[in-house]
């Protein structure tokens, strides 16, 4: 299980008002993608969605449960983000392993685990290497293959391609495409691309200057936005 739900959260940093009352409903299994401008509160969102940041107000629940106290170990999520986030002295097999370790898992789960997701992303022959070792789609399968092997309620991605070269973009958004079909899993996905936008999400999240200005599938938003600021977004004229 993993649903998401999102009450009137604010978030302030001084007297800059970054999310000025969020409202948000995510299913079980839902791959919801944000997408909105530079500097619009996408990533905020996902902080405090992860517990990265604290809510100024507002309430944030997984599975009914409210977890705006909760620290982010405990809250069933595994966050990818742009710029991996490996421990460079770690191999690829540590990285993996090294969260579930933590979290008391014993040798043979940690295993088993690994294996399986190592498999799914095509990362058996790097298990040994270091992340200096790889290339930017590795490290960031490697990333995933991190993300995966927690088995969270919720994935949380943010711009997990923006680094990578247009080729490598598509091959790992497809592959983010699969493990979702696979796992079933519920996955955030934040990204300014409307092309990653329209080809993964069940529902977008359209996000401006802190507020929501629509949510919807992607052909809803295509052949309605609500208004210009959707339209030129997501690239249809109203
Ligand atoms: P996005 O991910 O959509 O580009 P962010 O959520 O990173 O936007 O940032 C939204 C706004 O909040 C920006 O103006 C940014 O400068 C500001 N901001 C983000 N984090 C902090 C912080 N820790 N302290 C102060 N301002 C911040
Ligand atoms: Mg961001």
């Amino acid at each position: 299980m993993g649903s998401l739900k999102i009450e009137n959260v604010k978030k302030s940093f001084g007297p800059v008002d970054v999310l000025k009352g969020i409202d948000l409903d995510v299913k079980d299994g839902e791959f919801v993608v944000f997408v909105g401008p530079s500097g619009c509160g996408k990533s905020t969102l996902l902080r405090v969605i992860a517990g990265l940041e604290d809510a100024s107000s507002g309430r944030v629940l997984i599975d009914s449960q409210e977890v705006t106290s909760t620290p982010p170990a405990k809250r069933g999520i595994a966050m990818v983000f742009q710029t991996y986030a490996l421990y460079p002295h770690l191999s690829v097999r540590d990285n993996m392993a090294l969260g579930l370790k933590q979290a008391g898992e014993p040798a043979a789960e940690i295993d088993k685990r690994i294996g399986a997701a190592s498999a799914m992303l095509s990362l058996e022959p790097y298990l040994k290497r270091r992340p200096a070792e790889l290339s930017g789609g590795q490290r960031q399968r490697v990333a995933i293959g991190r993300a995966v092997v927690r088995e969270p309620k919720l994935f949380l991605f943010d711009e997990p391609l923006s680094n990578l070269d247009a080729a490598l973009r598509v091959n790992t958004r497809l592959e983010i495409a699969q493990l979702h079909r696979r796992l079933k899993a519920t996955m955030i996905y934040v990204t300014h691309d409307q092309v990653e936008a329209m080809t993964l999400a069940d529902k977008i999240v359209v996000l401006n200057a802190g507020r929501i200005e629509q949510i919807g599938a992607p052909m809803e938003l295509y052949q309605s936005p609500a208004n210009e600021f959707v339209a030129g977004f997501i690239g249809s004229p109203k």
